[in-house]
């Protein structure tokens, strides 16, 4: 097949077979495969035409309360909790081969239902989730407490104990990548999980806990409720017997959960939010590397990526040679089926997402930013856009200002670097920031200056299973990977032990 440039408008008429079928398609609660209580099913797509795929048992309350009292009877009689940490992490690191070994079938799935690109599923977001998991295991058996100085006779120490059943409600622009982050530390710190899916991509997590099933997950340690957020997510968020919840999706979202957790029973929440994330490219940087690392922290995912680099600041004086060079970039960038080799660019996920991207393109041009290229959608079947540049944005117009979540760039001038901080900090968001210069003093003042939970420094994107990602301000509430996700799934007890004879203190 010929690989197509986004300025030739294709007909991508005929979408290549997917090399995989799905086999799993109700819920999993308490190690079994179910229907809904309701007996209904929903459809999911084929971000490609828009097709149906499948149709995926529509979990609703009755479901939540069924696999909430899985999960509640595995925690409460065992095995997963009363399981040595050693016994846990082996579970985990069967899993991970497992993963390996489906690594193919998996990344078909995830292209098929999501739309992203086959050789990103099969080469960064399924290893991803075999290389958490791994990461997980090895915490297991190093998670512990500390003996505390007391003022008196007494033994102070402290433990720490897993929360108990954890909810979780993912989105679907990473979805082994979401279930990986927020699987892993709940499992390996011996919590029990309901997972409640994102509507446009419930088949990879049905698939992945089935394998964590065959890897030795005892029943009920870990249930699967596709569905609906005000439905099936709300059930789940606002459940009495529910103690954690953990959410990624969009901020309003975010808020919703948090209030329904609050009003139920004040379960802890922990948050991982939008974002609106500045790339700074300063006067002395490598035009040439920031222009192609502005590219893929922005057009990365289909732009659908919550830390996209999504207001791509540039010092005046570097500003034409840059935009220039970023519009080439764009109109180099090759659109078409996600699973066909060389293209850099797959549909963006649903009808709805297409639509409000398209919108924002209309308010960027109506607001009188200048259009370098792009600005509609590609071809005539299926969610595809054209890679789109914007230049001459102002921070007052709309796409500067709201999370875009499409294939957008927004192209910014600036004079100095105090004016670029006020700027960049000016926003609801503080998810992640990017920085383009060779100067360390200008590296180390903008790393502080900024207020987001990640900076990354002449590179972007690069996530670790051991660095910390999360948010500021309303991009969110806590961090995930890292030590510290697994304090999001740990609750400390202080036990203090009165001591007999006083003279050895
Ligand atoms: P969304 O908030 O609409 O949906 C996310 C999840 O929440 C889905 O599973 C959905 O079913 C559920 N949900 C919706 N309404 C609910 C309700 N009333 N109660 C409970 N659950 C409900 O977001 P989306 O459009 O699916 O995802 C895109 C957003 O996610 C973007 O804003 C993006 O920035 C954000 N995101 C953030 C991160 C991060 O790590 N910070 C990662 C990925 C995506």
């Amino acid at each position: 097949r010929e690989v197509k440039r986004f300025s030739t408008v294709a007909a991508l008429d005929e979408p290549i077979t997917p090399p995989v079928c799905i086999n799993y398609t109700q819920l999993l609660i308490d190690g079994k495969f179910v229907d809904a209580a309701s007996g209904k099913t929903f459809p999911t797509l084929d971000p490609r035409t828009g097709d149906v795929i499948a149709n995926v048992a529509e979990g609703d309350v009755e479901d939540i309360n069924r696999a909430v009292s899985a999960a509640r009877k595995a925690f409460d009689e065992g095995p997963w909790t009363r399981m040595t940490a050693y016994e846990r992490s082996r579970v985990l690191l069967r899993f991970a081969d497992l993963v390996e070994k489906h690594n193919d079938e998996l990344a078909a799935l995830e292209t098929w239902n999501n739309g992203k690109l086959y050789q990103q599923a099969a080469n960064l977001d399924v290893p991803t989730l075999a290389r958490l998991f791994r990461y997980y295991a090895g915490w297991t058996d190093k998670i512990h407490g500390l003996t505390v100085p007391a003022d008196g006779p007494y033994h102070a120490q402290t433990l720490h104990e897993p929360i108990g059943v954890v909810g979780q409600i993912i989105p679907w622009n990473f979805p082994l990548i979401m279930f990986a982050w927020k699987v892993g530390p709940a499992l390996a710190t011996g919590n029990t999980v309901v997972l409640k899916s994102a509507e446009q991509t419930p088949l990879t997590a049905l698939f992945a806990a089935k394998l964590l099933h065959e890897a030795g997950l005892p029943p009920g340690a870990l249930n699967i409720v596709s569905g609906y957020g005000p439905t099936a997510g709300a059930a789940l968020a606002s459940h009495m017997d529910v103690d954690k919840i953990a959410f990624t999706g969009s901020t309003n979202t975010g808020k919703i959960v948090q209030e329904l957790a609050a009003k139920s029973n004040l379960k802890p929440v922990t948050l991982e939010l939008g974002g609106k994330s500045p790339f700074i490219v300063c006067e002395d940087a490598d035009i040439d590397t920031a222009v192609e690392q502005a590219h893929s922290a922005l057009f990365f995912n289909q732009g659908q990526c919550c830390a996209a680099g999504s207001r791509t600041f540039v010092h005046e004086s570097v500003y034409d040679e840059f935009v220039e060079k970023a519009k080439a970039r764009a109109q180099r960038r090759t659109v078409g089926d996600p699973f066909q080799k060389g293209i850099e660019q797959g549909p963006q996920i649903d009808s709805d997402q297409f639509e409000k991207v398209l919108r924002y393109i209309k308010s960027g041009i109506e607001s009188n930013a200048t259009l370098e290229c792009g600005g509609d959608k590609f071809g005539s079947k299926g969610y595809y856009i054209q890679p789109t540049v914007f230049s001459n944005v102002k921070d007052d117009m709309l796409i500067a200002q709201d999370e875009i979540f499409g294939p957008v760039q927004t192209i910014l001038k600036f004079k100095n670097l105090d004016e670029v901080i006020r700027r960049a900090n000016n926003t609801r968001y503080g998810l992640a920031a990017g920085v383009f210069t060779k100067n360390i003093d200008t590296a180390n003042m903008l790393s502080r200056a900024l207020k987001v939970g990640t900076v990354w420094v002449n590179c972007f994107y690069v996530f670790d299973a051991a660095i910390p990602f999360g948010g500021y301000k309303m991009s969110g509430i806590g961090r995930e990977k890292g030590l510290n996700s697994l304090h999001n799934y740990l609750q400390v007890k202080a036990v203090v032990t009165s001591l007999k004879n006083p003279t050895w203190l």
